[in-house]
């Protein structure tokens, strides 16, 4: 196929919770509408932690030994049977989930309900979670789980697209008044994208609430006005930050305990939350009830980022997403326990910290 492609590579390889380090392991074999790709950025998810730390173990990973890693970009190196819209060379940037492609989910568009979840058989995968993902210097991918960049975004940057892709289904779910104020409860990575998608979108004003470095970054990067939740009642700020009237969509992204109250208290009668945060299984919470319905709050659960790489590549490629200033670390692969260190403990003011295997 033109290029020479090693028979083993450098993984980071999990051996059981929170046991991990640099391995030589086999560079996967290519099947049949797969790619073979040279893995060239790959971002750390505030999921990666939960994985590598084995507090999901059984179901993410299912076994051990395992690879994780599934915001990632690269270039395909090989192309398997049947593959006809990717060849190689071609720059990519992945997406954790494919769908197995025939039960009712997936034929309805919403793969990230595929109904064979965990059943590598039947063509389902989920990269980095359940399928070996990115932390190495190859692995094999579907075509539907690759979209296209071109030269105009940076392999650093294209590792982001899972990433925004996350806010962007959330915006799409809830919808964004054109001229309107959103509110971002917790302005971490996914927080800052939904601030920037808000005004992709045509949110005239974002008010970030958090604290600390990530609220300080916040202001810098992307917010109109911030809210310091440990020095204010958040309610009371979003309301005369609105005068009186409460703002149109909330994107709760920090999972913490009592801001969903906070974010349905803080929304206009009528007004939208999408929740990208990723709360543990256990969590419960106390909602006012009548609240809900006299004012027809609209709460949206919001799960991963089915169908909309393509629209987040075609923003990054004009200019209108930008994601470079959300970098601010990088780390080769030998530095894995550093990187994740740095990203664990926001060491430095930490937001997105990319490893290039
Ligand atoms: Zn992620
Ligand atoms: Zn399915």
């Amino acid at each position: 196929m033109g290029l020479t492609i090693p028979k083993t590579m450098k993984a980071l390889v999990l051996r059981s919770p929170s046991d991990f380090g640099i391995e030589i392991v086999p560079v996967p074999a290519v099947g049949a509408m797969e790619v073979l790709c040279r893995v060239r950025a790959v971002a750390i998810c505030g999921t990666d932690p939960e994985v590598i730390h084995g507090r999901l173990k059984g179901i993410w990973p299912p076994a051990y030994p395992f690879i994780p890693g599934h915001e990632w970009s690269g270039e395909v190196v090989a192309v398997g049977p049947g593959v006809t819209t990717f060849a190689i060379g071609d720059r990519v940037a992945g997406e954790a989930w494919k769908g197995c492609g025939y039960c009712r989910s997936c034929v309805e568009g919403d793969y990230n309900f595929c109904e064979n979840y965990g059943k590598t058989e039947t063509g389902m995968r989920h990269y980095g979670f359940m399928n070996q993902g990115a932390y190495a210097e190859y692995n094999t991918y579907s075509v539907k789980a690759i979209h296209k960049i071109s030269e105009r975004i940076s392999f650093n940057e294209g590792s982001l697209v899972d990433t925004a892709g996350v806010a962007a289904h959330g915006a799409e779910l809830i919808g964004i008044t054109p001229g309107g104020t959103v509110a971002v409860i917790g302005p971490g990575p996914i927080g800052l994208m939904a601030m920037r998608v808000a005004k992709i979108k045509g949110a005239a004003r974002v008010i970030a609430i958090g604290r600390k470095g990530r609220l300080e970054s916040a202001k810098r990067l992307a917010a109109d006005d911030v809210v310091d939740f440990e020095h204010e009642d958040v309610v009371a700020a979003v309301r005369r930050l609105t005068n009186g009237r409460g703002v149109d969509e909330v994107f709760e992204a920090s999972a913490g305990e009592g801001t969903l109250k906070q974010a349905i208290m803080m929304v206009r009668p009528g007004g939208r939350i999408a929740l990208l945060g990723v709360p543990s299984e256990k969590a419960e919470e106390r909602v006012p009830f009548k609240y809900i319905c006299r004012n027809e709050i609209k709460i949206f659960g919001v799960k991963a980022n089915p169908n909309v790489s393509e629209t987040v590549v075609s923003w990054m490629e004009s200019g209108r997403l930008v994601v470079k200033d959300l970098i601010t670390h990088t780390f080769p692969l030998d530095d894995i326990h550093a990187a994740l260190e740095t990203f664990e403990t926001r060491k430095d003011g930490a937001v997105k910290v990319v490893i290039n295997p």
